[in-house]
């Protein structure tokens, strides 16, 4: 079944004005349960537009947004704030981690806030930096790793509340080549273990390559693209 489903949804800024731009304009997307999908779009084709939508940060002019079956479209902020909590994990290209607080508790924050006991918390933030590598990073503050420990500890914060959605955008564009691969297979095992559908912005076709289906943006609409490519 779709744990993320976007129909006829379409966006646009300044809507009426002279620099109205029409950005989306019906997008439908189908992510099944434990599917990892590329997105592949050229630079301005309203990529972040589309993953604000879909993880519930920006909401569609019209349309629809469901995840895991439930129609996320005429809620309230709040409510729509609570399902986002909830259901939806961010990874960025820059990592976005507090700067004060260790790897650990980065992830054990947001089980906190979620309501998650402290020991359940860290127990699970443990499990999350082993399966990634860096549980030896446990104790260490954002500035005292490297770029691909910082991502890894990005992924398992994202992965902290057992979302239904991941959504990230270039999460190894800021990483060298190299580092950049073992990341992406850190991130792939992460998502393996779990149920969870996964929409990875990238413009790395061969990263690209090894999800399991890739979809490109472009005039708005979605659409397949040959994996070989
Ligand atoms: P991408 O992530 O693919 O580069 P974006 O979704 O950021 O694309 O933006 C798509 C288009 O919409 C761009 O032309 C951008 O300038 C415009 N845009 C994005 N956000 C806004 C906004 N808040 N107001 C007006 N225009 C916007
Ligand atoms: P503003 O601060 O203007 O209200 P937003 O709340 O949409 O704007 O947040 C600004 C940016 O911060 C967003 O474009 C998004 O990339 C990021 N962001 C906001 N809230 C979250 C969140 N809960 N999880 C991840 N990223 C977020």
């Amino acid at each position: 079944d779709a744990m993320l489903r976007l129909s006829g949804v379409k966006k646009t800024y300044n809507a009426g004005r002279s620099n109205e731009v029409c950005v989306l304009q019906g997008v439908d997307l189908e992510l099944r349960a434990g599917e990892l999908v590329a997105l592949v779009a050229p630079s301005g084709a309203g990529k972040s537009t589309l993953l604000h939508i879909a993880g519930l940060l920006d909401t569609p002019d019209t349309g629809r947004v469901e995840i895991a079956g439930t129609d996320m479209t005429g809620l309230s902020d709040r409510r729509r704030t609570i399902a986002r909590r909830q259901d939806v994990g961010f990874v960025y290209q820059f990592h976005h981690l507090l700067p004060e607080f260790t790897a650990l508790e980065n992830i054990v924050l947001p089980q906190l806030a979620n309501g998650v006991a402290r020991g359940e918390a860290e127990t699970r933030a443990r499990q999350l930096l082993a399966q990634v590598g860096v549980v030896e990073r446990a104790s260490h503050r954002p500035s005292a790793m490297s770029g691909g420990e910082q991502q890894r500890v990005a992924f398992c914060r994202a992965l902290a509340n057992q979302p239904r959605l991941l959504l990230a955008d270039e999460p190894t564009g800021n990483l060298d080549p190299g580092t950049s691969d073992q990341v992406f297979a850190a991130l792939m095992e992460l998502v393996r273990g779990t149920g969870l559908a996964a929409l990875i912005a990238t413009h790395n076709l061969q990263l690209a390559a090894r999800m399991d289906r890739v979809v490109e943006l472009n005039h708005g609409t979605i659409a397949a693209r040959p994996k070989s490519d």
